[in-house]
């Protein structure tokens, strides 16, 4: 996080957006919505501030948005989930990870993810002094799997945390049962820790998105994030949830209150009445799929190969068949001189790597588009990206 000359480093997705801001080029960086998420949630939380809902919320989240967490994870997935013990409210799934790695992990100990990773992954890892260890996903014509030979591999006895993340950003993979099974072998026979980043939960095209805690014996040992961000594209409000079992919860508790305390009042009633709707994210998916379509296809017509994610907000595309047409090297050099190419923003996959990897190698043509935004704007991000051809 700290740069050589003592600076804090911007992350890659605050750079970009910038960099979008400074040329005008279309955003296709940073994965937020363009459009937000339904006035009824809106409206709830006007109410709420209306209604002086403006002091410090419970330590734990309100009442009404855990037990609502927990009806969620029931109706969906048939997980038991206690709203009182076994729930805690986040400032954004962000804050989540940070204090569930912070809480159970410490120098010494090796925490695994997969690579690519997104990035606060690694970020809270390197805060919390843990090492860092991972095992790739890799691209073939099935989109990105997970290498379980180098999972086994990579797990030592050392290992005490695995965080996981499906549907998985960047690559938009979402993991198979058979992938699930074997992270949930490994974690059971070094006895460690899953925490499974979830965001992207409903954002799924025709893939079934298998929450970590359902497999067998695995919700002892599993903490679940998700968060309404993506969910109900309010990314902007920052809440964001954990549940798993009450001991696991207690001690991220302990460190969420000495990272933000509270989380934003007013906001999370209005997402309790959210979290009851399973419409919206439902159209979110579907609308996402063809808006997925639409900028695949652009990004062919481009000159990139694509990896058509099963799910998320993002496609990985290999820019290897167009980099020595435009003269460029790698990733790194498309997406920086991309605004002036193109009139674009991309994010390069190096950026959820580790430097200098075999999977930063392996992956360092590959650029993160996202489809999270009007069609107009897709469409006219993909007319622009044809005049690298
Ligand atoms: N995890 C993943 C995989 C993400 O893509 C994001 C970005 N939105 C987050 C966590 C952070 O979520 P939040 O904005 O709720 O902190
Ligand atoms: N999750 C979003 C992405 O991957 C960005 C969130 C952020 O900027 N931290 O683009």
């Amino acid at each position: 996080l700290l740069a050589d000359d003592g600076t804090v480093a911007a992350t890659i997705f605050a750079e970009m957006s910038a960099l979008a801001a400074r040329t005008g080029a279309i955003n296709l960086g940073q994965g937020f919505p363009d459009v937000d998420g339904p006035e009824y949630v809106k409206q709830a939380a006007i109410r709420a501030i209306e209604e002086g809902r403006n002091q410090y919320a419970p330590g734990d989240g309100v009442p009404e948005l855990r037990t609502a967490i927990a009806d969620h994870q029931e109706r969906h997935y048939g997980l038991d989930v206690d709203p009182d013990t076994e729930v805690l409210v986040t400032t954004g799934a962000t804050e989540a990870l940070a204090a569930s790695i912070l809480a159970l992990t410490r120098p010494g100990d090796e925490v695994l993810t997969l690579e690519p990773f997104y990035d606060s992954h690694a970020a809270s890892i390197g805060m919390s002094g843990a090492t860092h260890v991972t095992a790739p996903l890799v691209p073939g014509p099935d989109g990105f799997r997970l290498d379980v030979e180098a999972l086994r591999a990579a797990a030592t006895p050392r290992l005490r945390m695995i965080v996981l993340n499906s549907p998985h950003n960047p690559t938009g993979a979402v993991l198979t049962r058979d992938e699930l099974d074997a992270v949930a072998a490994v974690a059971r026979e070094r006895d460690a820790i899953v925490v499974t980043d979830e965001v992207y939960e409903h954002l799924t095209f025709g893939a079934e998105h298998i929450p970590m805690a359902t497999l067998p014996g695995m919700a002892e040992r599993t903490l679940t994030i998700s968060s309404s961000g993506k969910t109900f594209s309010f990314t902007g409000w920052k809440v964001g949830w954990l549940h798993g079992p009450a001991d696991l919860v207690t001690a991220v508790r302990t460190v969420k209150q000495f990272l933000t305390y509270t989380s934003g009042a007013p906001f999370q009633p209005a997402i309790a009445q959210a979290l009851a709707d399973d419409d919206t994210p439902h159209a979110l998916a579907a609308s996402l799929a063809g808006r997925r379509d639409l900028l695949c296809a652009g990004l062919e017509a481009a000159g990139f190969t694509v990896n058509r994610p099963a799910g998320t907000y993002f496609v990985m595309a290999d820019a290897s068949g167009l980099l020595g047409r435009v003269g460029l090297r790698d990733g790194v050099e498309l997406c920086r001189r991309l605004p002036e190419l193109a009139g674009v923003v991309a994010i390069p996959a190096a950026a959820f790597c580790r430097a200098g990897s075999p999977t930063a190698q392996a992956l360092a043509s590959h650029v993160r588009f996202t489809f999270v935004k009007q069609e107009a704007v897709l469409r006219e991000g993909a007319t622009r990206l044809a005049r690298l051809g």
